[in-house]
């Protein structure tokens, strides 16, 4: 692909200025691919992951259309309609409209659950331009005609493979019959199953196919090693690297949201500034814990795959696979949120014997074998015990303790919450 840089898209003068403001000087792959038919009012099937650039890929077409004309001031209306599987996701994309569009005065306006709804109610009842959000509180508020679409001129489904594994496809079906028949919509999604697939052939008309990397290769920038270790021994292992100033801001993934908050808890009390990350915490405990770590105030995020999913923190200088995922792809997603924007990045995977399968998948699909950085490979896997329960509802006995997701250094939770939560867990 020839070299270019944004000015060659003919796009408008404040957008212009605002990428020049935010850094962005060469358009990345999907840009290139993406953004020309776009522009010339196609519809787009992009395949790429988070990390490749693809929020400004459809962003930016919508923002051109929008330079210079009238503002929709149709109350409960939007002009333009983008559904992320996640509020992290959704907070990203509504941001990089806010930036991209600063001197267009556009009304962008974020949609999602976990917070209350009066004040969505209240922005949406002045008319949107852009409207982002997730399928779930979008289809509320439509549903009570304080959301309405039937003008959308724009519409954009993002990681459509994650939408379908966190099961939002009816509810998308729902949303999109409401979607005038004459727009322009875009398509985002890492993998292309046969449902999304079908989905894609249902909601795009003649659309163009932009690919960009497959999901399975890894940046050569990540140096990635394992430890063998044994379950009981991760925790000490985790404190001892940890307490290495090279670990200047961490992501720790754990398989369950529990396993989340002992993780964090642990690292607190060895004096490792750390904030948990995952699915039962309100939308504000989670931008809390965001907040925390994108500041440094907290050095350590403990994560699972879905919080942690589309989190873009620049800067993060290691991840840490405190458990191995069970879908290697997952592996290939984690590792990502280091080595952002060309820089350097450390994966370091903690590996006991009964996940030897996992890590044998990761490195078929990555094709990169692991160097060892401690312990032995086991000679074969040991049989994984089967919990009673999963481990996620197990009721633990409250001890105080920081709230995972809160702000640190503050009061202890009441133990009767902390039971309440572990029930929920
Ligand atoms: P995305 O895949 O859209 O989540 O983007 C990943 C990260 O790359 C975000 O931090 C973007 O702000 C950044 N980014 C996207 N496009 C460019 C570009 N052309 N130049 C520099 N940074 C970019």
């Amino acid at each position: 692909m020839t070299e270019m840089n944004f000015d060659a898209f003919g796009l408008a003068t404040p957008i212009l200025a605002a990428l020049k403001h935010a850094g962005f000087v060469k358009p990345t792959p999907i840009q290139q691919g993406a953004i020309p038919h776009g522009l010339a009012g196609k519809d787009v099937l992009g395949l790429a992951q988070t990390g490749t650039g693809k929020t400004a890929a459809f962003a930016l077409p919508i923002l051109q259309a929008m330079a210079g004309h009238k503002l929709h001031n149709r109350r409960f209306s939007t002009r333009a309609l983008i559904l992320a599987p996640t509020r992290e996701l959704a907070v990203q994309i509504e941001q990089e409209f806010k930036k991209f569009g600063a001197g267009l005065g556009l009304r962008v306006v974020l949609i999602v659950g976990g917070v209350g709804r009066s004040g969505q109610v209240a922005r949406m009842s002045r008319g949107a331009d852009i409207v982002v959000g997730c399928p779930g509180r979008v289809l509320d508020l439509m549903n009570t005609k304080e959301l309405i679409i039937d003008q959308c001129q724009f519409f954009v489904l993002d990681e459509a493979d994650r939408m379908l594994d966190l099961g939002f496809f009816p509810d998308i079906r729902k949303i999109v019959t409401h979607l005038p028949t004459r727009r322009q919509s875009a398509l985002f999604s890492a993998t292309m199953p046969a449902e999304i697939a079908k989905l894609a052939e249902g909601l795009l008309h003649d659309p163009v196919r932009v690919t960009v990397a497959a999901v399975a290769s890894t940046p050569a920038r990540i140096a990635q090693s394992v430890h063998f270790v044994e379950g009981a021994q991760k925790r000490e292992l985790l404190v001892q690297l940890l307490r290495d100033p090279a670990f200047t801001r961490a992501i720790v993934f754990t398989r369950t949201k529990r396993g989340a908050d002992r993780v964090a808890l642990q690292l607190n009390g060895a004096k490792i500034s750390a904030t948990s990350l995952h699915g039962n915490l309100s939308q504000n405990a989670r931008q809390r814990a965001l907040d925390a770590f994108k500041s440094g105030e907290a050095r350590v995020l403990v994560a699972t795959d879905i919080a942690a999913r589309g989190i873009d923190v620049s800067g993060v200088s290691h991840v840490v696979n405190f458990e191995l995922p069970n879908e290697p792809e997952s592996y290939v997603h984690r590792i990502g949120r280091t080595a952002r924007n060309g820089a350097e990045g450390v994966a370091v995977a903690f590996c006991d014997a009964t996940e030897l399968p996992y890590l044998n998948q990761i490195e078929k699909l990555t094709g990169i074998k692991m160097q060892v950085a401690s312990g032995t490979r086991p000679a074969q896997a040991m049989p994984v015990k089967k919990p009673q329960r999963h481990p996620d509802m197990v009721v633990r006995k409250a001890k105080p303790a920081t709230a995972p997701g809160a702000k640190l250094g503050a009061k202890p939770r009441r133990p009767q919450y902390q039971e309440k939560r572990a029930k929920v867990a």
